[in-house]
């Protein structure tokens, strides 16, 4: 039975690039083949339509010479492409013989032909009528047709009137042949052109819908590797902590507190760790659940600023809290847990008298929550990443501060599924600010 094998990151990254390939060939042979059809089927209903016109102008031609010479003349005298030859021929009168089968003595052309240039014929009963013919002479093409006629006719410059036992209209097609070609020149480079522009056009599209599924996978695969990272540095202080206090055995705990004490921290930032990763997991299976009820914003952070201001003053930093009585739609525990992300941040990032003011008001068209600090400040580049998973402006730092770079990217996480958004700036003069933009609640009339 074939096993149905989970695939993973590296595998959708690779067979994404194919899979573009595999669809643009697909795109560009489609494409090609559609066009050259269309651009086949074009010419040939083109030339159709050419050889058309010129056979109807051709048995116009015909029915004048036998009704209208009038006509006939007017045709020759406007139309340059057209020349007449009569073959005629003296049958010896009451010869029947050369009544039936009558020899060519002479012709006579009338039009741009050149005598020279004619085969005569020789031998009339050898002559197929009533047939389209291609032929070249020098180097110009016409379409010739030969007519049954067999009559006495004037002939315009023969005294005597003739007996004409074949007409042969000649069409000259050079101009239907030099537009035929820039047709098909036109309708080579048009289709050239549409091939190109359709697969460029299918590549940018597919690009562009294709752009949230690599950078899915592209994060999924720095995600693993970061989070693998992460864990494997406290892991590996541990480990060496511990074989430390099993190398000497005969030690007592006093001798060993400060290893247990390293240990310990390093314990509690892989249970950080692992409780922030389960969360953000949770948020990418959309599994994380909220309890929204209506709240005054100023009440719950009032309860949550407040054991922070000991703290602060406790690290020589002073945190003020300015409110006005506003609520919103939140989950209390995750708009706790948002808030203190924000605050621990601020400690960790701010200086002995460095102050934090959080700030509760009514925006335009929402509810703005403002943690604004004037310690370290951040880079451009960090304003820019500081909401990616695992990004950490100064790794060492947040490391003995305890941050795994992951704080923020579940700020972000909550703001969202709270309908809101969370930005960062520069603070003045010096510092960093996060603004929470919340719903307004609207007010019924
Ligand atoms: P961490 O747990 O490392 O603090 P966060 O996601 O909370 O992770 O923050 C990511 C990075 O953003 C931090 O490593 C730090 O470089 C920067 N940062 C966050 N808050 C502040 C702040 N208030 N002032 C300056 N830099 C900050």
């Amino acid at each position: 039975m074939k096993k149905n094998k989970i695939k993973s990151a590296y595998w959708y990254q690779e067979n994404l690039k194919k899979y573009r390939l595999g669809f643009l060939t697909y795109n560009l042979v489609i494409f090609s083949i559609v066009f050259i059809l269309f651009s086949v089927a074009l010419i040939f209903l083109a030339e159709e339509r050419f050889f058309n016109s010129v056979h109807s102008d051709i048995i116009e031609i015909e029915r004048s010479i036998d009704e209208n010479s009038e006509i006939l003349y007017s045709i020759l005298e406007d139309d340059p492409r057209v020349s007449i030859v009569y073959y005629y021929a003296n049958p010896k009168v009451g010869s029947i013989d050369s009544l039936i089968n009558p020899k060519v003595t002479d012709f006579l052309i009338v039009g741009n032909i050149m005598r020279e240039d004619i085969t005569p014929i020789e031998n009339i009963a050898s002559e197929i009528d009533g047939v389209f013919r291609r032929e070249k002479i020098r180097n110009h093409e016409y379409i010739s047709f030969t007519t049954k006629t067999w009559k006495i006719m004037e002939i315009e410059g023969e005294t005597q009137p003739s007996f004409v036992v074949r007409v042969k209209i000649y069409m000259n097609i050079d101009g239907e042949l030099v537009a035929q070609d820039e047709l098909k020149t036109t309708l080579m480079i048009s289709t050239l052109i549409i091939i190109l522009l359709g697969c460029t056009s299918s590549f940018l599209i597919m690009k562009r819908s294709m752009r949230p599924l690599k950078d899915f996978v592209e994060k999924q695969i720095s995600f693993v590797s970061d989070a693998s990272h992460e864990l494997r540095t406290p892991l590996a202080i541990v480990q060496s902590k511990i074989e430390n206090i099993l190398a000497n055995p005969t030690q007592n705990v006093y001798d060993v507190s400060e290893d247990l004490a390293i240990s310990l921290k390093e314990i509690s930032r892989l249970n950080k760790l692992t409780q922030e990763l389960l969360t953000l997991a949770r948020s990418d299976q959309n599994r994380l659940t909220y309890n929204f009820e209506k709240v005054n914003l100023n009440i719950v952070l009032n309860e949550i600023v407040e054991p922070f201001i000991e703290i602060a003053s406790f690290e020589e930093r002073t945190l003020e809290y300015k409110g006005e009585d506003i609520e919103a739609y939140v989950d209390k525990d995750k708009f706790r847990e948002l808030i203190i992300i924000l605050l621990d941040n601020a400690l960790k990032y701010t200086n002995p008298n460095d102050t934090i003011i959080v700030t509760l008001k009514h925006g335009v068209f929402d509810v703005e929550i403002e943690v604004a600090d004037t310690g370290i400040g951040i880079s451009d580049e960090t304003k820019k990443r500081i909401f990616e998973r695992f990004y950490r402006e100064d790794k060492t730092r947040s490391r003995e501060t305890g941050g795994n770079g992951l704080g923020l990217s579940i700020a972000k996480t909550i703001v969202t599924d709270m309908k809101g958004k969370i930005f960062v700036d520069h603070n003045h003069p010096k510092g960093t600010v996060f603004t929470i933009s919340l719903p307004k609640i609207k007010e019924k009339r």
